[in-house]
């Protein structure tokens, strides 16, 4: 009996074994769907994401069709533009920092963020070192297109009809933007 037994318990602890290893699967991959529903960046895969390093980036759109998630890539590197009201930071007013979501590169501060009807996020200030300037006159308008200065990433457009102080309204795409929170921030 006990001889018989002996290899049936062995087998019975491989098999829960064998189910514990396949239940914490999942609940790893459950943790990386959090934070990336969080945050637009996938950091994992992009060796050239820094919140630190401000060195001028200049990768080839190949490379980054290969690390960024295909809704980034559009708007980031190809200049589309996300549907008004769509957006997750459009509607959104927690207190903390915004970061390029191809490289990481700081733009805005929540401070500077206003409520806009326009359907997409809006600040009256950005970084004085995030952002660069380019002139666009695609789709028959005038515009003054707006891009991260780290890695030359589409972020939107600048207009001046925002509100004091400045009277500029930064039309951001909420899918070219990391929010980090001022708690997380600070234990970081
Ligand atoms: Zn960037």
């Amino acid at each position: 009996m006990s001889t018989f037994m002996k290899p049936l318990v062995f087998l019975l602890f491989c098999i829960s074994m064998q189910m514990c290893s396949q239940v914490k699967q999942p609940q790893k991959s459950n943790s990386t769907e959090k934070s990336k529903s969080m945050e637009n960046s996938s950091t994992k895969n992009n060796p050239y994401y820094s919140r630190t390093d401000h060195t001028k980036l200049n990768v080839a759109n190949s490379e980054w069709k290969k690390i960024l998630s295909p809704e980034v890539y559009a708007v980031s590197r190809e200049a589309e533009t996300e549907r008004p009201g769509t957006g997750k930071y459009n509607n959104f007013d927690a207190l903390g920092e915004y970061y390029c979501a191809v490289c990481g590169n700081h733009l805005f501060r929540s401070d500077s963020k206003f409520s806009s009807t326009c359907g997409w996020p809006s600040f009256f200030e950005a970084e004085k070192d995030g952002v660069i300037y380019k002139r666009d006159s695609t789709y028959g308008m005038e515009r003054t297109e707006v891009l991260c200065k780290r890695c030359d990433s589409h972020l939107g457009h600048v207009f001046n009809d925002g509100p004091p102080p400045t009277g500029t309204r930064f039309c951001m795409n909420s899918v070219s933007l990391d929010f980090v929170a001022d708690n997380k921030t600070a234990a970081k």
